[in-house]
C-alpha cells in the first residue's frame, strides 16, 4: 500500500476519491493485522510496517478529518475482548502510547509540553516493557479484579489466571504505607527471556510449534481458560502506574511509583527522573546499549510527565495520553516472507541455503536475504518457500531466520531439499556432516568467484574494486579462469563491461598490478589455505620468512611453529602439495608476484623468547605491550606452558598467573617488564 499522498492535494477543499479509498484500505488492513496480532498471536506484518501504515492513516485523517471513521484504528486501542472470558470495564481507560523512533519527535514532544505548561516539565523515564498490559484492582487491599487491556475500555476478566503469578500481591502490604480503600494499577505481564526459551524447548520437545516471542507467550498465558496452564509459564508482573487511588493522594508520579514498592509490587528497574530532553536521549541510548543484557524484552523507553495535575490538564486523545510518549528502539527482529530458498556456493565449496526475503527493514537496514546455514538447520526450522518467518540481525552478523511463523489453514510449499548437484558447476555434491560440499574445487565457477573475492579482500591483497560483483563479472565473461589470470587483465578487456569505463578499468588493473609486491602474510592469507587466518599467516611469515620455505616445510616443521598444531600443519601441507593447488600457486608466482618477507626483528637478547600476559596493565595497552615484545624479536603467546619465559601479571591476574606459579616461571610486574625491554634496547613510549 502506498504512503498517503496528502501533499499532492494540499489546495483542494475536499478529499479526493483516491484519498477516501486509501483511508478505507488502510483501515481495513490495520483492523485485519490487529486481529491477527492481538487475538491470534500471529502477526502478519512486522511492527515497523504496522506502524508505518498507522502513521499514513493518521496523516490522511489529520489532513481530512471527515475521513476519520469512528472505528478507525487511530481512534481506538488494541482489540475488543474475546469470547471465553467475562468482559469487564476498566476503572480508568487503558490507552496506548504515542510513539516514535525519531529523536526529532521526542524533541517536538518536549517543546510542546514546555509551551503548554506553566512550569518546566520533569519527566519520569522507564523502560518500555514488551509484554501484555493489565489492570489490577484492589479493594480494601485485596486483589479483586485483573483485566486485560482489550480495546482500552473493555477487557477480559482474567483474575483467576493473574492470581497464579507470584509477583502479583494478592493482598497489599500495609507495614510502610496505609492501604487505600480502592487502588487500580497498571502493570505489564512478562515472560523472562530465559523462561521463554525453556518453555519453547519444552514445546519443541513435545513436537509442538514454539511461540514467536515472550510477549506473545505472556499474552497467550494470561488468556488460558485453565489457570494451571498460566501458572506453568513462570510469568512476572511489573507494576508501573497508579491509575486510581481512593483514600490516598499523589502529586507526582515518582511518589506513586514509590508507593507501589511499599504496597509490595515488583517495579521495573532503571527508572529515572530527569528534566531535559538531552537526558532523555542519553537514557534511551544507555538503555538500548544494555537491552541484550536484560532477561526481559523491552522495545523502547517511556517518557512520562511527572506532575500529575499537569497530566490531568493535558488530557488524552482516544488513543493515547498527551503527557507521555514511547521512544522506541530500532527493531532488530522483523517478520517477513520467504520468496524463495536459493543455494549459494562459497569459496570452499560449501553449499549454503539462503532465504530470499520480501525486503524488510531491521534496525534501519533493509534485509532481503538471510542465511539458513545448512540442510539440517532448514529441516529443523522447517522453512519452506512462501513461509512467514521471523528474522533477526545482530550487529554486523549476516541476518538469520530465527523461526517460521505458523499460518494454520494456509497451504505450504514443498519441504526444501538440497540439490544433488552443485548449482554453479553441476558436479555431484557430497555430504560432510551437516554440510553439503561441491568437491570440484577448480571446475566450479562459484568457488573461483569466492576465491577471487578472498584474494582481493582487505586483510589479504587488499585490491580496491575487486568485490563480489566484479569477481562474478570476470568469471562469467571468461576473463579469469584462475587467480593468476587476474594479473593478465588488460584495461581494454574491461572497458564497456557493466560498471566499467576507461578510468575504472585502468584503476582496477593498476590496483592488481601494484599488489604483485605484497607482504608475505597477506599473500598467504589470500591463498585461502584451510586453517590459515590472519594470525596464522602472520606467524608463518614471521617464522619462515619466505614463501618457498613454507612450501617446502614438512608437516613436522610446520608444527614446530608456535601456535600451529598437528591438525593445522597437516591441513596446510595437504593444501600446498595438492598438485592442482600447487600449479595454481606456481601460475601466480610466474606472473611476477613476489611476496615480501616481514622486516627482520631487532637482534636483541629477547629474540625468540616467549611472553604471556595476564591481568590489566596500567601504563600500556595489551596491544601496545605485544607490539613491543614483537619489536624485541620475542613473541607474545596466549597460554602458559613450561616453554614460557616470562609471565607479565597486571592487576587482577587470572588463572595464567596461578599456572605460572605452579610451573615456577618468572613472573614480572608491568614495571619490571618495561625495564626488561629497555635493558634489551627497546624503546618504550612514556
Ligand atoms: P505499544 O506496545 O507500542 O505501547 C503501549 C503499551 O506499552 C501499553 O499499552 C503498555 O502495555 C506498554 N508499556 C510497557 N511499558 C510501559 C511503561 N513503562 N509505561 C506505560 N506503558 C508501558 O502499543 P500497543 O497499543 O500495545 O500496540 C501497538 C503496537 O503494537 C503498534 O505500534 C505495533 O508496533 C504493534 N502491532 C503490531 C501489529 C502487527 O501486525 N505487527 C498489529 C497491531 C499492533
Amino acid at each position: 500500500m502506498a504512503e498517503s499522498t496528502v501533499d499532492a492535494q494540499a489546495d483542494s477543499a475536499t478529499p479526493s476519491s483516491h484519498d477516501a479509498r486509501e483511508a478505507r484500505e488502510l483501515r481495513e488492513a490495520l483492523h485485519r493485522y490487529s486481529r491477527l496480532y492481538y487475538h491470534e498471536g500471529r502477526p502478519a506484518v512486522s511492527d515497523a510496517e504496522y506502524d508505518r501504515l498507522f502513521r499514513s492513516l493518521q496523516a490522511l485523517e489529520e489532513r481530512w478529518p471527515e475521513l476519520r471513521a469512528p472505528d478507525s484504528p487511530t481512534q481506538r486501542v488494541g482489540a475488543d475482548p474475546q469470547e471465553g472470558f467475562e468482559t469487564a470495564a476498566h476503572v480508568v481507560p487503558l490507552l496506548s502510547l504515542d510513539s516514535s523512533q525519531e529523536e526529532s519527535a521526542i524533541r517536538r514532544f518536549d517543546e510542546r509540553l514546555r509551551k503548554g505548561l506553566e512550569t518546566p516539565p520533569t519527566y519520569l523515564l522507564e523502560p518500555k516493557l514488551d509484554g501484555a498490559s493489565i489492570e489490577l484492582v484492589y479493594d480494601e487491599g485485596v486483589l479483586t479484579r485483573a483485566v486485560t487491556r482489550g480495546n482500552g475500555h473493555l477487557g477480559e476478566d482474567v483474575t483467576a489466571n493473574i492470581r497464579t503469578i507470584p509477583s502479583v500481591p494478592l493482598r497489599l502490604r500495609s507495614d510502610e504505607r496505609a492501604v487505600p480503600r480502592r487502588l487500580a494499577i497498571r502493570g505489564e505481564v512478562m515472560m523472562t527471556v530465559s523462561a521463554f526459551e525453556r518453555f519453547n524447548e519444552r514445546l519443541i520437545g513435545k513436537g509442538n510449534d514454539p511461540y514467536a516471542s515472550p510477549r506473545n507467550s505472556a499474552a497467550g498465558a494470561i488468556r488460558q481458560l485453565d489457570s494451571r496452564l498460566t501458572a506453568e509459564r513462570e510469568l512476572v508482573c511489573f507494576a508501573y502506574d497508579v491509575l486510581l487511588v481512593e483514600g490516598d493522594r499523589f502529586r507526582r508520579d515518582q511518589d506513586a511509583f514509590e508507593a507501589l514498592a511499599q504496597w509490595g509490587f515488583l517495579r521495573p528497574d532503571r527508572v529515572r527522573v530527569v528534566s531535559t530532553v538531552d537526558e532523555i536521549i542519553e537514557y534511551h541510548r544507555w538503555t538500548d546499549a544494555d537491552r541484550d543484557d536484560l532477561d526481559y524484552e523491552i522495545d523502547g523507553v517511556v517518557i512520562k510527565l511527572d506532575d500529575l495535575d499537569a497530566r490531568a490538564d493535558l488530557g488524552a486523545t482516544s488513543h493515547h495520553p498527551r503527557w507521555a510518549m514511547a521512544f522506541k528502539f530500532e527493531p532488530r527482529k522483523e517478520v517477513t516472507r520467504v520468496e524463495r530458498i536459493a543455494v549459494s556456493v562459497g569459496r570452499t565449496g560449501v553449499l549454503t541455503p539462503v532465504a530470499l526475503l520480501r525486503p524488510v527493514q531491521v534496525g534501519g537496514v533493509t534485509i532481503s536475504r538471510a542465511s539458513l546455514h545448512n540442510r539440517e538447520e532448514v529441516a529443523r526450522k522447517d522453512v519452506r518457500q512462501g513461509d512467514r518467518v521471523r528474522i533477526q540481525r545482530a550487529g554486523d552478523v549476516i541476518p538469520q531466520v530465527v523461526e517460521r511463523i505458523d499460518e494454520p489453514g494456509v497451504t505450504r510449499g514443498e519441504p526444501f531439499r538440497m540439490p544433488a548437484r552443485c548449482p554453479a558447476c553441476d558436479a555431484m555434491v557430497i555430504d560432510d556432516g551437516p554440510r553439503t560440499v561441491c568437491p570440484d574445487r577448480f571446475g566450479c565457477s562459484a568457488q573461483l568467484k569466492g576465491r577471487i573475492v578472498h584474494f582481493g579482500a582487505r586483510n589479504a591483497l587488499d585490491i580496491e574494486g575487486l568485490g563480489e560483483e566484479t569477481a562474478a563479472l570476470l568469471v562469467d565473461r571468461g576473463l579469469v579462469g584462475e587467480l593468476a589470470d587476474l594479473f593478465d587483465l588488460e584495461p581494454s578487456a574491461l572497458v564497456g563491461l557493466p560498471g566499467f569505463a576507461d578510468k575504472s578499468a585502468a584503476n582496477l588493473v593498476d590496483g592488481i598490478q601494484r599488489r604483485k609486491s605484497v607482504e608475505l602474510r597477506r599473500f598467504l592469507h589470500g591463498l585461502g589455505i584451510p586453517e590459515v587466518g590472519v594470525t596464522v599467516a602472520r606467524d608463518l611469515a614471521l617464522h619462515f620468512r619466505s614463501f618457498e620455505a613454507i612450501r617446502s616445510a614438512d608437516a613436522e616443521t610446520l608444527a614446530s611453529v608456535p601456535g600451529i598444531g598437528p591438525v593445522m600443519s597437516e591441513a596446510i601441507r595437504d593444501f600446498l602439495t595438492t598438485p592442482a593447488n600447487a600449479r595454481a600457486i606456481d601460475h601466480i608466482l610466474e606472473r611476477g608476484v613476489a611476496p615480501i618477507p616481514p622486516e627482520a626483528p631487532a637482534e636483541t637478547e629477547l629474540a625468540g623468547r616467549k611472553f604471556v600476559f595476564t591481568g590489566g596493565l596500567a601504563r600500556l595497552t595489551r596491544a601496545a605491550a605485544k607490539k613491543l615484545v614483537e619489536a624485541a624479536g620475542a613473541r607474545a603467546v596466549s597460554s602458559v606452558s613450561a616453554e614460557t619465559d616470562w609471565v607479565v601479571a597486571g592487576s587482577d591476574p587470572g588463572s595464567k598467573y596461578d599456572k605460572a606459579v605452579e610451573l615456577g616461571l618468572a613472573v614480572l610486574s608491568e614495571d619490571e617488564f618495561v625495564q626488561l625491554l629497555e635493558d634489551a634496547g627497546v624503546e618504550v613510549p612514556p
